[in-house]
């Protein structure tokens, strides 16, 4: 689920680049004055392809990455192996700069920072918002709230709230986690260091390793409704095509799924909706330093400060026909992406 390279032009690129280092940044200082420091500092991040097609799709992207003055290391297969310690992977390509989080930790490092005149309420979803004369009212099982200004910053969730229907689908992706591996198999597979592998196609799978010497994987989509058991197995077998004499990859401990928000051209849904009614969602599948960026901008838009040109770096949310047209456009473009990423998955 990235963006598509071709779509972003080289000026929008470098741009987008200075946001990012500079909202990184923002975020590694205050996730470390609450005590948050990355478990894996030392991780390896990259992409990495097991077809022809796959590595075409690098080699292009490290083309792009250089004209834009980007950090990336070519990888070969014998170094892959040394890193993942699978011999799946024919060619990779380092992402310096990045680093691999527990995005639970993380959120949990940043909600201790949150200011005393902000409240935080979990478990608590809002039902219904409505206009109000002072603005906005939400609705809870238990309460009210009203607002003069309201940011909505709930994602694939949008939808729920009677906006963005027609700009936003959701899509529940997966991921899975083995037992802690034994030590020997520990070393096989990360022991040159953590490591996180993005696929060289968007619809391929992703893995990682854990604090705790654990394989993650992440794969398949399925549309606006969340999978069952057939999601293990489908994980299971990426994982076991990887690691097929691996004894500690061959079951999955846990598995979960979770919704993104996905829009038809990849741009969020972003700004004033209406008046008092801001949003930033429609994450596509990228999370924590876009929607950092994005969140800022949004803030900087509410206060009046000048705000970056958030549809010139990423154009503004398409629209989508509505059902049933809207499925079947999906399941179309996924079932030729399928057989496009094919050994990636
Ligand atoms: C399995 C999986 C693996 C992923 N891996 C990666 C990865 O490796 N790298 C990456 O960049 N991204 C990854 N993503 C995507 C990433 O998780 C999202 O891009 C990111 O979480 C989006 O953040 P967000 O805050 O915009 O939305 P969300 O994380 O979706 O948060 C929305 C919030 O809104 C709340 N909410 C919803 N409805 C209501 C309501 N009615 N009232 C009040 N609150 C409400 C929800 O409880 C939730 O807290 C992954 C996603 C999944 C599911």
């Amino acid at each position: 689920m990235q963006t598509p390279l071709k779509a972003v032009s080289d000026q929008a690129v470098g741009l987008l680049a200075a946001y990012y280092r500079k909202a990184q940044c923002q975020l590694e200082l205050l996730a470390a004055e609450a005590g948050f420091a990355s478990d894996e500092p030392r991780a390896c991040i990259f992409k990495a392809a097991a077809s022809t097609r796959g590595e075409k799709a690098l080699r292009m992207m490290q083309r792009f990455l250089q004209r834009n003055g980007q950090p990336e290391q070519w990888l070969d297969a014998a170094r892959l192996e040394q890193v993942t310690g699978s011999g799946y992977y024919r060619a990779g390509l380092q992402l310096s700069g990045n680093t691999l989080v527990n995005p639970r930790q993380l959120v949990r490092a940043l909600v201790k920072q949150l200011p005393d005149n902000i409240a935080l309420f979990e478990h608590s979803p809002v039902t219904a918002l409505e206009r109000c004369a002072s603005g906005w009212q939400l609705q809870t099982a238990e309460g009210s709230v009203s607002a003069a200004k309201v940011v909505l910053a709930n994602n694939a969730f949008i939808k729920g709230l009677g906006l963005a229907a027609s700009r936003s689908v959701t899509i529940y992706t997966y991921a899975g986690v083995t037992s802690p591996l034994a030590d020997q198999e520990r070393r096989q597979v990360m022991g040159s260091g953590p490591w996180g592998l993005l696929p060289a196609h968007r619809l391929g799978s992703t893995f990682r390793t854990t604090e705790d010497g654990r394989l993650l994987v992440r794969g398949m989509y399925s549309y606006e409704q969340e999978g069952g058991n057939e999601v293990a197995e489908v994980l299971q077998a990426s994982l076991s095509k990887r690691y097929p004499s691996l004894s500690g990859a061959q079951t999955l401990e846990h598995w979960w799924g979770g919704a993104t928000s996905l829009t038809s051209n990849g741009a969020p849904v972003w700004g004033e909706l209406q008046p008092g009614l801001f949003a930033s969602v429609g994450c596509n599948g990228v999370g924590i330093v876009k929607g950092w960026f994005l969140g800022q901008a949004l803030a900087d838009l509410i206060c009046g400060r000048p705000v970056a040109d958030i549809s010139a770096l990423f154009g503004k949310a398409g629209w989508m026909p509505p059902e049933p047209f809207r499925k079947l456009g999906f399941l179309a473009v996924s079932s030729v992406e399928r057989n496009l990423a094919g050994a990636e998955i």
